[in-house]
């Protein structure tokens, strides 16, 4: 229409003023609004991916490629650190990232690249949100116009979108995944460096604080068969901070162990009944959080109808001749503006909307991957972590005659499971 026509070359106006005051800034802007439409800018796509032979900006899993990254996340879960499964990979003789890129492209390395895996790749695959369907982009950077030695980029400069392609990590996993990373390093066993069996697992009921290895000294024996775990904030705040919620590690094994062999014993035995107990829950919760979710998106409609309306009436009083062009120009940029990030937290909702679905497939893999557990003897750490992902440990209290405790253990994938 007439009145539309002329409001886009308004705001054409000011996009080409802005475009033009250098070209830097102006490739730069594009290279941005490239980011922020989701589209794949790189010369390589990521190990698991090529590109899309109809579009190069669009990611699609390569068949060849994509098991070793699977392979990588399933290390992982095992326990196994980024040096370990670098060493792992260069065992099996899989080629690196860069190997495998040549490899297609049927090429010599030419800077004769290392073929081999170290903890670095292994680390910077774990940590890449592509595998989960998000494009993350604007990572690195030149130093400035002159100077074109790249270097990495601030968090917050990174550019975000979500649900661009097809994920080859499930979200479960991922964030299995991502917990191990934050475990470790807060609970090595002291000066043998070795980390603590539960180290990073445990939770305190009462005030959400982590645990911390400690050696029970009550005992004279050898150190090593007495190990427990104490409240961490009582540790170093005291008893009004919170109370010590001592546990022994013997006895926090036996706990476990009986745990995962009843879960393991029902998933082999009545699976469907137990698949029905779990999805109920989760859907339960997902509803929750639709709902809340369902009402920002209501919130974020009615606002982008009023932006409408405001455009609308500051480019009337424009052609009335009620306001100069510069000040509508200034009104228009404003409301865009606005409606631009609106639009763009609703087609960030709106995924999220998506994936808050009950996830049936988690629960088969939970279920999958505890039945094999029915005759576990030994709980070893690898075990563990791939098992497990928090057990809040209560404090004891006087029943009759004698002493209880609530232990509530949190599966991967499934989370806290009532029998
Ligand atoms: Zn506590």
């Amino acid at each position: 229409m007439h009145k539309n026509n002329e409001m886009l070359v308004i705001l054409k106006n000011v996009m080409n003023d802005l475009y033009a005051r250098d070209t830097s800034n102006k490739i730069k802007a594009v290279k941005q609004s490239t980011f922020k439409s989701g589209k794949y800018v790189g010369c390589y796509a990521p190990l698991g991916y090529k590109k899309s032979a109809d579009d190069k900006h669009v990611l699609e899993i390569d068949p060849v490629t994509a098991p070793v990254v699977r392979h990588i996340f399933d290390l992982r879960l095992q326990g196994n650190g980024f040096r370990k499964i670098a060493i792992q990979l260069n065992t099996e003789g899989v080629p690196a990232p860069r190997t495998f890129y040549y490899m297609a492209e049927g090429k010599e390395n030419p800077r004769g690249e290392t073929p081999y895996w170290n903890d670095v790749t292994v680390k910077t695959i774990l940590r890449n949100e592509v595998y989960i369907g998000h494009m993350v982009q604007n990572k690195t950077g030149t130093v400035s116009y002159k100077n074109h030695k790249q270097v990495s980029k601030p968090k917050e400069d990174w550019i975000k979108v979500e649900n661009t392609h097809e994920p080859i990590i499930s979200q479960e996993t991922w964030d299995a995944v991502q917990r191990m990373d934050n475990h470790p390093s807060r609970s090595r066993t002291g000066k043998s460096g070795t980390i603590a069996l539960f180290g990073g697992l445990l939770r305190c009921m009462d005030c959400g604080s982590s645990f911390r290895f400690v050696r029970d000294y009550r005992t004279k024996r050898k150190a090593s068969e007495y190990r427990a775990y104490a409240c961490n904030r009582f540790m170093s705040g005291g008893k009004i901070a919170c109370s010590s919620h001592y546990i022994n590690e013997k006895a926090l094994v036996s706990v476990v162990l009986t745990d995962i062999r009843n879960k393991a014993f029902f998933a082999q035995q009545s699976r469907e009944a137990l698949k029905e107990r779990i999805l109920a829950k989760k859907e339960s919760v997902n509803a929750e959080r639709a709902n809340t979710l369902k009402a920002e998106l209501s919130a974020l409609d009615k606002r982008l109808a009023e932006l409408e309306k405001l455009i609308q009436a500051a480019y009337e009083d424009k052609v009335m001749g009620r306001i100069p062009e510069s000040v509508c120009i200034q009104l228009l940029n404003k409301y865009e503006a606005e409606r631009t990030e609106k639009l763009e937290h609703k087609k960030d909702i709106s995924a999220k909307l998506a994936t808050s679905r009950a996830n049936e497939q988690s629960v088969d893999d939970w279920l999958d991957m505890i039945q094999d557990y029915t005759q576990l003897e030994e709980l070893d750490r690898p075990t563990l972590v791939r098992l497990i992902q928090k057990i809040e440990v209560g404090e004891k209290y006087q029943v009759n005659d004698h002493m209880e405790r609530d232990i509530n253990i949190y599966y991967n994938f499934v989370g806290f499971v009532e029998l």
